[in-house]
């Protein structure tokens, strides 16, 4: 399991509310930094013109072609790295504390709640999007937190003033760490944990320190995997567990392959730069707080007054925008759920 992190951005710091539309259209903050980083990029001189539609008006264009409409993220399902920040900062209020009380929404669990109580939360591991909170008696607490379930940590006194209805709380002296509006959670003694179906059927964790590019490519040439659609297979928890929807966008766009390709039809070194961007992109989005751009094109960027929205990701949710490696335009095609693709870097066939 992976360990904690400690002294890393705040998980909290999430979103960023000043308005995208900072600039007059021809002068988006996002371009004017881009500027000088798309030297750096191969064959800049066939870049496309985008062109905002005469319509757009900064306060309403909603034109999913408009380069300058605020980008916008709906709700999505956190992904592995989301969840092992959550996980930190669950273990960081409650991991060697003795507890006030631990407590569960349902009735299938109440009998657990007084020997989990008298005992101590032992650490909080993750696997891909499972949180597995391990307690001294024996006993381990899986959770899940689907699209809606949230972590928040705060006073053991105070409950964070929310409507949403508290599934489990973990209460130590001081601190407190309640989980909401998730249903997924069971108590299971820790030797069933790993036999569990619900943990079985997980791939290797994306964060885990053993899951490297050299595993991931053995896995994309296996012939339980090599057949599969790209973009279908990203998102099965069974091949590499931990990955979602703007994982899978930016890990294909990074390594300039479409997802309705298959791995058994890509030359070796594209099987190696995939395996590589499926172990390096978790990484980086846990480390930054879910940022999967370019640490130093999103330096220059916040240097140039760029939202964390606006430079948070390669492709996800930029459809519209100009790709950072080429210039063409990012489109959103739908598999399943959206993906992001350049047409130029993400050619669905080979010449
Ligand atoms: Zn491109």
């Amino acid at each position: 399991m992976v360990s904690s992190a400690r002294g890393q951005l705040d998980p909290r710091d999430v979103g960023d509310p000043r308005p995208a539309h900072a600039g007059r259209h021809d002068q988006h903050p996002a371009l004017v930094a881009l500027a000088p980083l798309a030297l750096e990029a191969k064959g800049a001189g066939r870049r496309r013109v985008v062109h905002a539609p005469a319509a757009c008006s900064r306060r309403v264009c909603g034109a999913t072609t408009c380069r300058n409409r605020p980008l916008r993220y709906p709700v999505g399902m956190p992904e592995g790295p989301e969840i092992r920040r959550a996980a930190d900062r669950v273990a960081h209020a409650v991991v060697d504390q003795p507890l006030q009380a631990v407590t569960f929404a349902f009735e299938r669990l109440a009998e657990y709640q007084e020997v989990l109580s008298a005992s101590r939360v032992l650490a909080v591991d993750t696997h891909g999007k499972a949180m597995l909170t391990r307690f001294s008696c024996g006993l381990t607490v899986y959770s899940h937190n689907q699209l809606y379930g949230r972590w928040m940590v705060g006073a053991a006194d105070r409950e964070p003033a929310t409507r949403r209805s508290l599934r489990f709380a973990i209460v130590a002296q001081r601190r407190a760490a309640r989980l909401y509006s998730a249903s997924e959670i069971a108590v299971l003694p820790d030797e069933d944990v790993e036999l569990d179906p619900r943990i079985a059927r997980l791939g290797p964790d994306a964060l885990h320190e053993s899951t490297t590019a050299k595993l991931v490519a053995a896995r994309l040439r296996s012939r339980e995997f090599s057949g599969r659609q790209l973009g279908a297979l990203l998102l099965d928890q069974g091949f590499v567990a931990g990955l979602g929807n703007y994982l899978r966008s930016d890990i294909l766009h990074r390594s300039k392959v479409h997802p309705r390709r298959h791995p058994r039809d890509l030359a070796p070194a594209k099987i190696r730069a995939l395996a590589r961007n499926i172990v390096e992109l978790p990484r980086r989005s846990y480390e930054t707080g879910g940022i999967t751009n370019e640490p130093r094109r999103v330096e220059a960027m916040r240097k140039a007054g760029v939202s964390r929205r606006e430079l948070r990701h390669l492709a996800f949710h930029r459809a519209g925008r100009p790709c950072y490696a080429c210039g063409d335009v990012i489109e959103r095609i739908e598999l399943s759920r959206a993906v992001f693709v350049c047409p130029s870097c993400q050619p669905e066939v080979t010449a």
